[in-house]
């Protein structure tokens, strides 16, 4: 490590009780998707104490804070997700809430990140502004989807996940790269990073009856079995998979889930079209009226080789090459911020200090200097490497990703003309009836 790169992580180890601080405080407050409005307060207060101006997003909880090198140059937004999981089951759970999947960690070590670079020599030698973003609702499954469904029909938010929403808000309108690091597991490594992983779309379904005799569990079930056989038929696809679940089945009405999981949004899209008329097939045979809402989720995470390139060099800087995996490794689960990496260079890292896999009923954070500090220090060490020198790493990150990455105004079209809710209509004509979905 040169000194520029020791004094940043001398400042993070400074800050190291600000760190474990919001570590404890945000841990025994675990707060649900578009609801982390405690979460939301402290990490203001602790911003504005340090000296930030927060831009706060309204209506949701969440915000940004911009600090500037007074040269002009690339913006990088090192962001950290805000909620935690419906998990009454973990030993922690606080109101049946817990953080199961460590974002915690997360805002504690952009709390450090924030502190370290409003210390005296922290952006020397650098051009251009980091980004400082707290974000909300990212995770989908184990989460408040209905409360968040619900929100989108009232026009509250137009995405149900945090980041494609403050897309949706201009809040990325002018960032160039983008860093985030979630906590995970590993003994025999601190910083992991995959290839990438899928794109998750849901289907949120209700079946009701239309007569007297007519049974929306039967609908449901039918339903089940439609998608199920469906499956064999992108099997040949190891990426591809659709989950359908039963959410509820009482007084005649039945709500399912259906989650959509792809490597390629085409192909997730024409996975989708074959469950709609799986579901129009079961709604009409048993004489039930369908409603369905369909969530774009989150778009595939691809990650950029040059800067998962620099990411690892910064990581053995820290920890030494030897405890470093950055491996080609597709992971099937989800994380918005593939959205993010669909309009921009963006790197989902990992650092360890996990007690046990994320989302299990025992996680905590075992060891606070992994999933933390050295966290911080790895955004801190990324930002030095793609903004020093007049920013020429990160411009040639830039240059290179503008030559296959959508504009944003363009993926989130395409990511809205997915978010609509339909109902089937039954119509007669000349004694032949037909079945359509119509928003
Ligand atoms: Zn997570």
């Amino acid at each position: 490590m040169d000194q520029k790169q020791t004094l940043l992580c001398e400042f993070v180890n400074q800050g190291r009780d600000l760190i474990a601080a919001a570590e404890k405080t945000i841990w025994e407050n675990p707060e649900l998707g578009f609801e982390e409005w405690k979460t939301h307060a402290y990490l203001k207060a602790e911003f504005e104490k340090l000296g930030y101006q927060v831009v706060e997003a309204g209506n949701i909880p969440g915000f940004y804070a911009d600090i500037d090198t007074g040269k002009p140059g690339p913006k990088v937004l090192l962001t950290a997700e805000m909620d935690a999981l419906l998990q009454p089951t973990h030993k922690h759970s606080v109101g049946g809430n817990a953080h199961a999947c460590g974002h915690h960690a997360q805002c504690a070590a952009l709390l450090g990140v924030a502190y370290a670079l409003q210390q005296p020599g922290a952006l020397d030698g650098l051009c251009g502004s980091v980004r400082l973003m707290a974000v909300p609702s990212e995770e989908l499954s184990s989460s408040n989807m209905p409360r968040r469904n619900q929100m989108v029909r009232e026009g509250i938010i137009r995405f149900t996940q945090g980041k494609v929403e403050f897309m949706h808000r201009g809040f990325m309108d002018d960032v160039d790269i983008a860093m985030m690091v979630h906590t995970t597991l590993g003994k025999d490594h601190d910083f992991r990073c995959d290839g990438g992983c899928n794109g998750i779309m849901y289907k949120s379904i209700v079946f009701t009856p239309n007569s007297p005799k007519s049974n929306a569990l039967q609908a449901a079930t039918l339903a089940m079995n439609g998608i199920n056989t469906l499956w064999a038929t992108f099997a040949d696809n190891p990426y591809a998979s659709m989950w359908p679940r039963v959410d509820l089945s009482l007084k005649g009405r039945s709500e399912l889930t259906v989650s959509v999981s792809c490597k390629e949004l085409d192909l997730q899209k024409k996975i989708s079209q074959s469950i709609d008329r799986v579901l129009l097939g079961a709604a009409a045979a048993t004489d039930t009226t369908l409603e369905l809402q369909d969530n774009p989720g989150c778009g595939p995470l691809l990650h950029p080789k040059m800067l998962l390139d620099l990411v690892a060099d910064v990581c053995a800087d820290i920890v030494g090459s030897d405890r470093v995996k950055f491996r080609s490794y597709w992971n099937r689960g989800g994380a918005d911020m593939g959205d993010v990496s669909q309009v921009l260079p963006a790197i989902h890292l990992n650092a360890c200090g996990g007690s046990c896999g994320v989302h299990s009923d025992n996680f905590y954070i075992a060891d606070l200097d992994r999933a933390c500090l050295n966290s911080a220090k790895a955004q801190l060490l990324t930002v030095q490497r793609l903004l020093e020198n007049d920013a020429q790493k990160g411009k040639e990150i830039i240059a290179d990703f503008a030559t296959r990455g959508t504009p944003m105004a363009e993926y989130l079209a395409q990511r809205g003309a997915i978010s609509q809710i339909r109902k089937t209509e039954l119509t007669e004509e000349d004694g032949a009836l037909s079945i359509v979905l119509k928003a």
